[in-house]
């Protein structure tokens, strides 16, 4: 039985691989950011209710022991409140086990929701959102055209904690390539510690050859990090975060150098340290600047 056929990749967060994911948009509305090749190909589009709802039965069927639902594609919190009320509900009276759902959320999706709003989706059952911020500096995320600000990302993931909702956000190592590699780490350090959020992920930086930023690195417009750059900017993150309440600290993604993982801030001592044992070596690796190191 098909239970979803539509086109384009299909992307979720590693801690929602048992998910069944729903995708309630084909695409990201914003797909600008020069760094991401995730939706390029998908034209971005809402799904009518009733398609939704069909694969929600389908997949039931098919997987009545589905304990978490996980909403796509890239920002599935567009949605107009209403409709996701709707999917909520439809998806706990229809998956009989199901005892979580989570979702992609943008800081501009955030901010464009009152908090009473976010009050009722966390009510329905949206537990989760994951929220790319991928950078705590202005100039860095005007120059990957990330479409926000510091301020705004800050605002928009206090209101998913406000809200009762649990929050994973993830940065980006290397994203202010060696030119802003400073402001990056400690502009970083300073918004991921006023959102304190439940989780937080370092990603590093890869930069497939379709990416915008890649014309960026081939013009010579951005330098990519070393190695040793990534490590020693995880390190200042690391150094300079203020969490004052417990927020697990995770930078063990296949991108990253180094698995590094603790919480925070009890932590942070113990993770700078294995990060001490390797930025010494010497850096004779190439430049991180694709995918398929060809570059
Ligand atoms: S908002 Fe997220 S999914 Fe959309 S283009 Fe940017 S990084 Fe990619």
């Amino acid at each position: 039985m098909m239970i979803d056929n539509a086109e384009g990749l299909v992307f979720r967060p590693p801690s929602e691989a048992r998910s069944f994911i729903l995708r309630v948009t084909i695409g990201c509305s914003h797909n600008t950011c020069t760094f991401c090749t995730m939706y390029k190909a998908s034209k971005f589009r809402i799904r009518p209710l009733d398609e939704i709802d069909g694969i929600i039965e389908r997949g039931a069927a098919a997987y009545p022991f589905i304990r978490r639902v996980f909403l796509a594609d890239g920002d599935a919190l567009v949605l107009k409140t209403e409709d996701l009320l709707h999917i909520l509900h439809k998806c706990y009276s229809t998956f009989p086990s199901l005892n979580r759902i989570g979702a992609y959320a943008t800081p501009a999706d955030l901010i464009r929701k009152t908090p009473e709003e976010l009050r009722q989706l966390k009510e329905a059952g949206l537990d989760i959102l994951y929220m790319g911020v991928e950078s705590g500096d202005d100039e860095v995320l005007r120059r990957v055209k990330k479409g926000t600000t510091a301020a705004l990302t800050t605002e928009a993931g206090k209101k998913a904690l406000a809200a009762g909702m649990k929050l994973s956000v993830m940065i980006i190592l290397g994203l202010g390539g060696q030119e802003l590699t400073r402001e990056h780490a400690l502009h970083t350090a300073e918004v991921v510690s006023a959102i304190n959020p439940t989780m937080l992920s370092a990603l590093t930086l890869l930069i497939p050859s379709d990416a915008p930023l890649y014309q960026d690195v081939v013009l010579g417009k951005f330098t990519p990090l070393t190695a040793r750059g990534f490590l020693e900017e995880l390190r200042m993150i690391l150094q300079h975060t203020d969490m004052t309440k417990p927020c697990i600290f995770r930078s063990n993604h296949v991108s990253n150098l180094v698995p590094v993982g603790g919480n925070l801030p009890d932590d942070k001592d113990a993770m700078i340290a294995v990060l001490d044992k390797y930025i010494p070596y010497e850096d004779n690796t190439r430049p991180c600047l694709n995918d398929n190191g060809n570059f």
